[in-house]
């Protein structure tokens, strides 16, 4: 039973790939047949938008647009240039990914309600280019007399049709499965969750969003292809508004994110207008109050609120046993590297806010291998250099070298692909995500496999995911999570999520690692324990930049140290130093009177929290 759940997903495939080949018998007549290929044709349209929507959690309220374009597409190659069925999907297809390119191109600048409104839009263009170019389209006429489809010049009949968009939806399923569990569905799952973290792990947000439209209009295109020849006409009414909200709602109704939610929520949405026909004048009162009742009581929709409640149930898969238990570390970075040299320069760096100079000509320098200390008032810019270095934020002047090199224009993915990684002041978990996953995500630009090998699930694919998998338990177990790897993020305690997003930076494999704040909301002993972490890294040959308000954590390792104040910088030197200087004293105490008592604090190895 346990086995069944667990492998849901190929046990559906089996089950609905028996059902497929006897349906044309249940069907019994034509009629019946032709409506369950449609039934099959949006569910494979619905596989596709799934990718979009409930992967990288983005809204497109298009799909008809491109769904329209493959149509189009296929019914004027075939009744005008007697293009054969084959060349008629392909051609389909690829046009429609092509406008698929185009619609993802907004999510660079757009986001959430805005983006659903351009994806509006770009239906209603479509829509309106089919009423209007006339001489290609036959605006309301249509196109109609489109020939039957056959393969090789044999003509399919409606059941080998049926068996040939039947077999296409079980290969959009496998493709659904294949890509929600490969690095690309987890960095797509991943950029919905947190934008900056997601890049913050060389994954270029936009690169990855634009792969899902493409699929996402790919599919959609050729479920459009399909229709024509199962329709053999085609008019602009067809693909309407209202088709792209019919389109989303089976993936939300069916549950978003989930493999099997897009094709249940296709079944029922094709299958109700004909069950509501008893219902008479009252159909479309019914449709909506169905709607509106299973999305109240499964707010995941059908299948994923389903799932949840069965999870439950499930004993949690028991942790794997790792392969080797040698020091994550060294596989990573190797055995200690010793360079000498500097890791990190900030040439005169100024950064604005509008009227507020958040930094102001910002001039320092951290040794390779050092640990830096970062420190200075509440406000006074530490997360904000921090944001400028790793690309998160465009500095307004100056420059900042990166091991020699100018990194002032990079973005934040291509800095962690050069090897910076970083932590978050308020913690950037992927909170719905395993503590697993959230580090198997690092890896992600460490695979040397694509998507294609992913879909195809080919051997190349296999090695890197079995062995960036082992590599992130690896890491767990080295920050003491092993235990929890099957425990999604948010369900962590506070402490063992500042733990987890250190493992996850890990797994990039830095030279230069910034902390912001990581003892912050810690208890005593889990500070103890962060400092020995700390250290260790420091050992193992990476360069850390930490910002700290824990006074006698980052005076007791840090080898330098910098002071902003105002975004200026007050002071750099030795903890022993800095401690000493009279500006620091005045920033942080507002007094020089209170020098003792800053020197006894530290002394005492008190935590000094939150001071200003
Ligand atoms: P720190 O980390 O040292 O406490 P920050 O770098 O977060 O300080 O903030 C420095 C200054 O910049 C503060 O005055 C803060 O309000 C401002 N600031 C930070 N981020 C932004 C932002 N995205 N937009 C506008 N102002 C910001
Ligand atoms: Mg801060």
């Amino acid at each position: 039973m346990i086995w069944l759940l667990r492998n849901r997903n190929w046990v559906f495939a089996s089950v609905a790939a028996i059902l497929l080949l006897a349906m044309p018998e249940i069907a019994g007549n034509e009629y019946a047949l032709r409506f369950y290929t449609l039934m099959l044709i949006y569910m494979i349209l619905a596989l596709g938008l799934n990718v979009l929507v409930g992967f990288t959690g983005l809204v497109s309220l298009g799909q008809a647009g491109l769904y329209a374009i493959g149509a189009y597409t296929a019914a004027i190659l075939a009744t005008r240039i007697d293009f054969g069925f084959v060349p008629c999907l392909v051609l389909g297809m690829l046009f429609s990914g092509a406008f698929g390119v185009l619609l993802a191109y907004p999510t660079v600048r757009v986001r959430g309600v805005y983006l659903a409104v351009v994806t509006i839009a770009f239906g209603i263009i479509v829509e309106n280019i089919a009423i209007e170019w006339d001489s290609l389209t036959g605006s309301w006429v249509g196109i109609s007399d489109v020939p039957q489809p056959g393969i090789f010049g044999l003509p399919i009949g409606h059941r080998t049709y049926f068996y040939l968009v039947g077999g296409c939806a079980l290969i959009a399923f496998a493709v659904n499965v294949n890509i929600m569990n490969s690095r690309f569905g987890r960095a797509m799952i991943a950029t919905s969750q947190s934008e900056i973290a997601a890049s913050s792990l060389g994954i270029n947000v936009t690169a990855v969003r634009t792969l899902a439209f493409v699929i996402s209009a790919v599919t959609a295109g050729a479920a459009g292809v399909f229709y024509v020849f199962l329709n053999k006409y085609i008019s602009p009414d067809i693909f309407s508004f209202g088709d792209s909200i019919r389109f989303l709602l089976m993936v939300i109704l069916g549950g978003a994110g989930t493999a099997l939610g897009p094709v249940v929520g296709a079944g029922v949405l094709s299958y109700l207008p004909e069950f509501l026909q008893q219902f008479g004048e009252w159909q479309a009162f019914a449709y909506g109050a169905l709607l509106a009742i299973v999305m109240f009581f499964l707010p995941r929709g059908i299948v994923g609120s389903l799932s949840d409640i069965l999870q439950r149930f499930l004993p949690v898969a028991p942790a794997q046993a790792l392969a080797s238990t040698g020091n994550p570390l060294e596989d990573l970075l190797g055995d200690g590297r010793s360079e000498s040299g500097i890791c990190l320069e900030a040439e005169n760096v100024s950064l604005r806010f509008g009227g507020l100079s958040a930094l102001d000509k910002v001039q320092t320098q951290v040794a390779t291998g050092s640990i830096h200390g970062l420190i200075g008032p509440n406000g006074a810019g530490k997360s904000t250099l921090l944001n400028a270095v790793s690309g998160i934020y465009q500095v307004s002047s100056g420059r900042i070298l990166f091991e020699g090199e100018d990194i002032t224009a990079m973005r934040s993915y291509q800095l962690a692909r050069r090897g910076l990684a970083r932590t978050f002041q308020n913690t950037e978990l992927f909170k719905e995500m395993t503590a697993l996953e959230n580090v198997w995500n690092g890896f992600y630009s460490h695979y040397r496999s694509g998507i294609v090998s992913a879909i195809l699930r080919l051997p190349n694919y296999r090695t890197d995911e079995d062995r960036y998998r082992q590599a992130a338990l690896a890491l767990l177990d080295y920050v003491g999570l092993s235990s929890f790897a099957e425990t999604k993020a948010k369900d962590l305690p506070f402490g063992f999520q500042r733990k987890l997003e250190i493992a996850r930076a890990l797994a990039v494999s830095p030279r230069l690692l910034l902390l912001d704040e990581p003892a912050a909301g810690l208890t005593h002993a889990e500070v103890d324990d962060l400092r020995d972490l700390i250290l260790q890294l420091a050992e193992h040959g990476i360069t850390i930049v930490v910002v700290e308000h824990h006074m006698d954590l980052v005076m007791a390792i840090s080898s330098q140290m910098t002071v902003l104040d105002y975004g200026e910088v007050i002071a750099r030197g030795t903890a022993a130093e800095v401690q000493e200087n009279a500006r620091v004293i005045e920033a942080y105490f507002g007094n020089p009177d209170m020098l003792d008592h800053a020197v006894s604090v530290s002394a005492d190895k008190q935590v000094v929290d939150g001071v200003s």
